[in-house]
């Protein structure tokens, strides 16, 4: 078959303009791409919207086996969990429905652009499903093209079936989850969303095994009330390097009629876990503090923004009368990695052993705003601390936001008994 006829067949089955796809089908084949490899990728680029035609009819697969180069795929697996949401697509708000699919061999995320009536748990014969890259792995998606039958009965995986799930497991990227939780804070805004002002509600949550930061964006009276509560069909992304649950339109929200013992902060192995782990909301380290970073002791902000100004200048607002604060940027290094712990000005008056006017003393005297800094780097460089806060996760490392900053007690005693611990567990 010519260029020009695989592209007229392409621009049919896609639905697209022929000479585009010509185009880039010269192109590829120009850089030495081989004919079925580039007609592979401009159907993925055009997202084959379309009916398959004859040249790529799709391959029955495992899960495992699907790749991001798979082009279209025939595979049978099980609902792990699917959950609505609404998306605005070229203009339009469009029901979309995502998921986990699996099967004996492994899981594949997917998108679902039409209603299969797809419920947790089917077990499922999915005919001509498109394979999409989504950050680097597989997606299935399931539109227009694809066939979706049941089948009566299910398919045995090794994964658990249904959305239910820990406030600790939760991660970004997350759909249809389940979780019970106690409301801890919760706070009324109105923003400017895609279809004008709207109230949103956001605070923190919990349950026995930690907790994290929410947003309802339907402003659910029975979350604004607080208490506990279940939430059914909620998704979790990334939001200032944590983890955040995001309460939608189509998720339930339900009183719940038993008690959460809310737990401690989720104590880490060490620093090198849990920053590779990414952000987490609510977690407690320990290591020594090895340096005082510039920038910590006395400082000043602005008061339009709260940025730190440099010489009486603001990054944004220029030339402001800044306003004193104090802050700590500390290293905190426990052999394995390390981390920036900042400590507001609360946290800082108490390692600087003086008010924040008693600090202005200070470097009036001494002409030199330095020496608080100096008198901080004295006070808590060498020794233990055990830090709680929030971690956020981005490429120059962790930044804990410390909550309670405590120096470990060397107490021999105990160190001898932790020692023991170890040895006979
Ligand atoms: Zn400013």
């Amino acid at each position: 078959m010519s260029l020009d006829d695989r592209a007229e067949e392409l621009a049919s089955d896609l639905g697209v303009d022929k000479q585009e796809v010509k185009e880039d089908l010269e192109n590829l084949v120009s850089y030495s791409v081989p004919m079925d490899e580039a007609v592979q990728s401009l159907r993925r680029k055009y997202g084959d919207g379309s009916s398959s035609g004859g040249s790529s009819s799709p391959t029955a697969k495992d899960v495992a086996d699907v790749t991001t180069e798979s082009g279209n795929v025939t595979l049978t697996g099980r609902v792990l969990m699917v959950g609505r949401r609404s998306i605005r697509y070229q203009g339009e708000d469009q029901t979309i429905y995502e998921g986990e699919l699996a099967d004996a061999t492994g899981k594949i995320d997917f998108t679902a652009w039409n209603d299969f009536g797809l419920e947790t748990g089917d077990t499922l014969q999915v005919g001509n499903a498109g394979v999409r890259e989504w950050d680097g792995q597989p997606e299935l998606n399931l539109g227009e093209s694809t066939s979706v039958s049941k089948l009566e009965d299910p398919l045995e995986v090794p994964y658990d079936v249904g959305g239910d799930r820990t406030v600790r497991d939760l991660s970004p990227g997350d759909r249809g989850r389940t979780v019970e939780v106690t409301i801890e804070e919760v706070e009324r805004r109105t923003i400017d969303g895609r279809d004008g002002e709207t109230d949103i509600l956001s605070g923190v949550l919990a349950d026995e095994t930690g907790r994290l930061p929410f947003t309802d964006w339907t402003a659910n009276p029975v979350i604004e009330n607080g208490g506990n509560v279940r939430v059914e069909n909620a998704y979790v992304r990334e939001y200032r390097g944590v983890p955040e649950l995001n309460v939608s339109e189509f998720s339930t929200v339900t009183e719940l009629d038993r008690d959460i013992e809310v737990g401690d902060a989720v104590a880490a192995d060490s620093i090198f876990d849990a920053v590779v782990g990414g952000g987490v909301y609510d977690v407690e380290l320990s290591g020594n503090v090895i340096d005082v970073r510039d920038g910590s002791g006395l400082i000043q902000r602005c008061p339009e923004c709260n940025r730190v100004v440099q010489n009486g200048q603001c990054r944004s607002h220029g030339e402001v009368e800044g306003e004193d604060d104090m802050r700590v940027k500390a290293i905190l290094d426990d052999g394995t990695a390390t981390t920036t712990v900042v400590l507001d000005r609360d946290l800082s008056e108490r390692v600087y052993g003086g008010t924040l006017e008693e600090a202005k003393d200070q470097a009036r005297e001494a002409m030199d705003q330095k020496v608080v800094a100096d008198s901080i780097r004295e006070e808590i460089v060498g020794p233990e601390f055990r830090v709680r806060g929030h971690l956020s996760v981005d490429e120059y490392g962790g930044n804990l936001d410390a909550s309670t900053f405590e120096r470990v007690e060397d107490d021999p005693a105990d160190r001898a008994r932790a020692f023991l611990a170890e040895v006979n567990a």
